[in-house]
């Protein structure tokens, strides 16, 4: 329809086929499937087991130019284009996407169900508490919290022997470790089983995991742009005997428990790595995990449904997996390996699977290939690089705008130069960082109705001069599927030649030399600059056997560089390591450069003003 209704009309207006029918559809077993209401549904995990012969389908990632504030549309291109694929070119297809964190819904972005004719329906149950994993994530993460806080209070207040006798109860007068205590038994070399042997050093050493309330990384959180609570104080009743110590909260997403669900490949693997996750370091140095804590096996409980991802479709009947959804600076921005596994078995070997990374490709794309790929072993037939003639003039020199403001001409008249200027900087750069992993690339021209033929000529034009292996207009906000034919036939035709697929480093490369790697051949670097902080912690973490992992740059996304303001290719520049911190459970080592909030605040505006709720018909409003 002209002009185009709002989002949440236009997915109202479509009915969403019964979950069971689409499950049908797509080769599931009714024994495979847990419905969630009638439209959407969680998939088990023995699928896995029963497809592991089947071939995997084409593996495609959706990845952006450097994000503006005028968006660029990625979560549309990703859905555009599966529809187009699948009810279009009678492609099996699959779309793999993140589960939006509530703090953006009701803050300043609003949903990230796409947009227009492109979008995952019921847009509403998409955007808000879908089958409960974000819910789940908050109440495990919580529990290591409270975890840490109960046990330094009872630390501080009884005997080795009190704590001994309470940690290891006697049952019918007999002490017996449980299996968690075993293993952490092994891990401080304590290789006893019966707990009457242990020495008195034994049993300190045991009892007391001494956390340094200093040196505490474990923070609570909760899923609303609070931003009072980025800084509390805890343990100020007079219960808690004087045990106050400052902490914060950062947004559910941010959870290192997020990043896990995302890159887990399996519920052992999941298990393990809950059981790894360093909440502090004891006042010896000694980092201590949330085994040590005892709670590991509890936080699996937690999240055994949440690891299995979400059925759900897109306004014209195609599958779709939603599934995690980590921060992408401190964490990968990916979502979850299982569900592109899980999709990459139910399409066959001539589907296809469209999955989407955060920000702009040099964080998003260079995490999903170093850390997503690493773990997942899946290797990506083709890269999808979105952008619009807008935030490429922007590149090329226009105007700064923020987000909502009035557009200034340049973004709504014809404008081949800053176009031409964004093309030749930041287009460019990014699909080169692409080339960089051995990947073809299809630019995806996102088109607005301020766009003229000429500017979306000139961008394809550019883009195949720069390397792409194509680069094609896509309507598919304005027309759904149909519009996005033209760049679902391009993402065949690449995806039928060679991938030469490599990592950017050698995980054995030293910590400093991966981000190095990093900082110099994606973002175009001089060189780092290492903070005293961040040297000590390279170090600490070279100690204790942690020099292995991957690296998760925790870097603006508005800019190349480590400054937002910074468009198009910014060059002369040597970015600063300020910190390095460590998620174990996860998997990844991220450098900080520069300050990031992990709890966003709400404008004087937020998008809440405008939801509401009609009583009588239940219908939501002003959801976008
Ligand atoms: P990203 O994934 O890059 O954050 P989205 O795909 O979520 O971006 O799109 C952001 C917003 O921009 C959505 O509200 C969407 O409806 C809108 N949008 C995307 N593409 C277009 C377009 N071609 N024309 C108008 N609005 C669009």
């Amino acid at each position: 329809m002209t002009p185009v209704p709002s989002d949440i009309e236009i997915s109202r207006a479509q009915t969403p086929k019964p979950v069971d029918q689409l499950a049908e559809e797509i080769g599931l077993l009714p024994e495979e499937l847990e419905a969630y209401g009638r439209s959407k549904a969680k998939v088990r995990l023995s699928l896995l087991d029963r497809l592991h012969k089947q071939p995997d389908g084409k593996y495609v990632l959706v990845a952006g130019i450097t994000p503006t504030p005028l968006g660029e549309g990625k979560s549309t291109v990703t859905i555009g284009l599966v529809q187009a694929l699948s009810a279009h070119l009678k492609l099996n297809s699959f779309a793999c996407l993140r589960q939006p964190s509530q703090g953006p819904t009701f803050g300043v972005k609003g949903g990230a169900a796409g947009g227009g004719y492109a979008q995952v329906i019921p847009m509403e149950e998409f955007n808000l508490h879908l089958t409960g994993d974000i819910h789940a994530i908050t109440a495990a993460n919580n529990l290591v919290a409270a975890a840490i806080d109960a046990r330094m209070l009872h630390e501080a207040t009884q005997s080795d022997k009190a704590l001994f006798n309470r940690l290891v109860p006697s049952v019918n007068g007999v002490r017996r470790f449980s299996p968690i205590q075993i293993s952490r038994l092994c891990r401080l070399g304590i290789n006893k089983i019966d707990p009457a042997s242990l020495t008195p050093q034994e049993v300190s050493t045991f009892v007391r995991l001494d956390l340094d309330p200093s040196k505490i990384t474990w923070q609570r959180v909760v899923d609303t742009n609070d931003r009072f609570l980025r800084k509390i104080t805890v343990g100020q009743a007079s219960t808690e005997k004087g045990q106050i110590r400052e902490t914060g909260f950062d947004i559910a997403v941010a959870s290192e428990i997020m990043a896990i669900l995302a890159l887990a490949d399996s519920l052992v693997d999941m298990k393990n790595r809950l059981a790894r996750m360093v909440v502090g370091t004891s006042r010896s140095g000694q980092p201590v995990t949330a085994e040590d804590l005892g709670v590991s096996g509890a936080l699996a409980v937690l999240m055994k449904d949440a690891i299995k991802p979400t059925l759900m479709q897109t306004l014209e009947g195609t599958p779709v997996f939603v599934h995690a959804g980590p921060f992408a600076n401190i964490a990968h921005g990916n979502s979850s390996v299982l569900a592109d596994k899980l999709a990459l078995k139910l399409v066959g070997c001539d589907g296809f699977v469209v999955t989407e990374a955060g920000f702009g490709a040099d964080i998003g794309m260079e995490k999903f290939f170093n850390i997503k790929c690493r773990a997942s072993g899946l290797r990506p037939n083709v890269v999808v690089l979105v952008a619009t003639v807008r935030a490429l003039k922007m590149h090329g020199g226009g105007p700064n705008v923020s987000a909502g403001a009035p557009l200034p001409k340049e973004y709504i008249d014809e404008n081949l130069s800053l176009v031409a200027g964004g093309c030749r900087s930041n287009l460019r750069k990014q699909i080169q960082i692409a080339q960089l992993f051995g990947v073809p690339v299809v630019v995806a021209l996102n088109v607005f109705k301020t766009d003229t033929q000429a500017e979306i000529d000139l961008v394809c034009e550019i883009a195949k001069e720069c390397g792409a292996s194509n680069a094609v207009p896509c309507h598919h906000w304005s027309q759904g599927g149909r519009g996005s034919l033209e760049l679902a036939q391009a993402v065949n035709e690449a995806a039928s030649r060679p991938s030469h697929f490599k990592f950017l480093y050698n995980i054995e490369m030293p910590i400093v030399e991966k981000i190095r790697t990093i900082a110099q051949q994606v973002y175009g670097a001089d060189d780092i600059e290492l903070s005293p902080e961040a040297k000590a912690k390279i170090d600490y973490y070279n100690q204790q056997g942690y020099g292995s992992l991957p690296i998760c740059m925790a870097k603006t996304h508005l800019s190349l560089s480590h400054m937002p303001d910074k468009k198009g290719v910014p060059t002369g520049f040597v970015l600063p390591i300020r910190d390095v911190r460590a998620s174990i459970g996860a998997g990844f080592i991220f450098p900080l450069v520069g300050t990031m909030s992990t709890m966003p605040g709400l404008p004087t505006r937020p998008c809440f003003y405008d939801i509401d709720l009609d009583p009588v018909t239940e219908e939501i409003t002003g959801l976008f």
